[in-house]
């Protein structure tokens, strides 16, 4: 199956001169034998720049849970955009969004927002130094919290060997290292930070004991414990990991769904850690276009209508198991193995003959394999997350005509990679 990319090679080609790899992201990479490059989207479609269509399941990385070009959104930023994109001075409308998020995450006392995940956890982080007075973090293998430098930790050239000593990576749900390492590094800890439902190994669920521990572990010994909600926040259930699992963050990053597909990140938590920042604390943090006002319309026009319509969430869950269920049952037949896994509207997918429960096993999958897939279900109009780590979502207007093509297309591609 061949299609035409003449347009999208041409940009491709443009872009490469001027932007390195060709991409301002390196997740975006997918290699010089299929540059696409995205003209438009409406509802769960996105066409390329030469008229293809695709279901996408990638939705700008996440936060578009009511689809391309939803007129909630919109009109909400066309409103906006004639008042005005942003005064750097105070508005309403951050008003507006901070009280629609602090109704929902009951953890959440105060909170500021910012423009990305990235900004967040790092503002976060530095927040938890400045209110302990402590050095230290320490953070689980395999969760992802941006590029900023303590957080990247082993992940890139270019972060001083003073910041890599003082992040400590210990094993995602098993706290026997964590709680050795508390043993003597304890008071030198200002935050753990984990991602409650961790989603950029693919999808692993958090063991039933194990945020529970963190949570005592952080009281035991003083540490500020940050659950980053930034890829999650309001896409599983609108109260946070703290409504599913009954366990309380000192501190929560967020990002993607708040900001309606506009760049927006927030971090909030406990009032006396929150006014630890400036102007009320000593602990510096700003942005010019923190809280703009286009990305507050966006974000506020999308929770709003989040909130008022919970049983949303229902339905997401519904359609993504029933699409999830889909291409397993076309891996049975095809006799390839695939692990996927969804929770509300996320769901991954990874080749590998057996349950993928840490990040090691993340790692051992098939990316061969993958690789195929992906490239199978893009020339049948899928387009997917572009790797086995990296989480698929789904939006309210994803309906069961999409679902049952994406299905049909798993099928077909499937049996290609059987007969090659
Ligand atoms: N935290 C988590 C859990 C994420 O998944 C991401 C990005 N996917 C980030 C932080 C960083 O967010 P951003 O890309 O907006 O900087």
């Amino acid at each position: 199956m061949s299609i035409e990319r003449n347009q999208s090679q041409k940009i491709y080609n443009r872009a490469k001169l001027l932007i390195p790899g060709g991409v301002n992201s390196p997740f975006r990479a997918i290699g010089e034998k299929l540059p696409i490059a995205i003209a438009r989207g409406k509802g769960p479609f996105i066409w390329d720049a030469d008229g293809n269509k695709y279901i996408d399941y990638l939705l700008s990385c996440g936060p578009l849970i009511l689809g391309h070009a939803n007129p909630v959104i919109v009109e909400a930023v066309k409103k906006q955009a004639e008042l005005g994109s942003g005064f750097g001075t105070i508005t309403e409308l951050e008003v507006n969004l901070a009280e629609l998020i602090t109704g929902a995450y009951k953890s959440i006392e105060k909170m500021r927002f910012v423009n990305s995940g990235t900004e967040a956890t790092m503002s976060a982080i530095r927040l938890a130094r400045g209110f302990t007075g402590r050095d230290k973090i320490a953070k689980f293998k395999g969760n992802y919290h941006g590029h900023s430098d303590s957080l990247l930790v082993g992940l890139s050239e270019g972060i001083t060997n003073n910041t890599t000593r003082d992040t400590l990576i210990v094993p995602y749900n098993n706290t026997q290292t964590l709680e050795n390492v508390l043993e003597t590094e304890g008071q030198n800890i200002a935050a753990i930070i984990v991602e409650p439902t961790a989603a950029n190994m693919g999808l692993i669920l958090p063991n039933e004991d194990f945020l529970p521990r963190l949570r005592q572990l952080a009281d035991d010994y003083g540490i500020v414990l940050i659950f980053d909600k930034v890829l999650t926040g309001f896409r599983i259930t609108p109260g946070g990991a703290e409504s599913i699992y009954g366990v309380k963050p000192d501190l929560v990053t967020l990002g993607k769904v708040i900001g309606g597909g506009l760049p927006v990140g927030a971090y909030g938590g406990k009032k006396e850690i929150m006014d630890y920042l400036a102007p009320l604390g000593p602990v510096f943090q700003a942005g010019s276009q923190a809280g703009n006002a286009l990305g507050m319309a966006a974000g506020a026009a999308q929770l709003k209508y989040l909130l008022e319509n919970p049983n949303i969430y229902q339905e997401l869950n519904q359609r993504t198991k029933k699409l999830t269920d889909g291409i397993a049952q076309a891996s049975k037949e095809a006799e390839i193995p695939v692990v996927i896994k969804a929770i509300g509207s996320i769901f991954s997918l990874a080749f590998y003959n057996s349950m993928i429960t840490n990040h090691q096993e993340a790692l051992q999958v098939n990316t061969d394999m993958f690789g195929r897939w992906f490239v199978g279900m893009l020339s049948r109009g899928i387009h997917l997350a572009k790797g086995s780590l990296e989480v698929n979502y789904l939006s309210i207007v994803h309906n069961d005509e999409q679902i049952n093509e994406t299905i049909e297309a798993a099928k077909d591609t499937l049996k290609e990679l059987k007969n090659k």
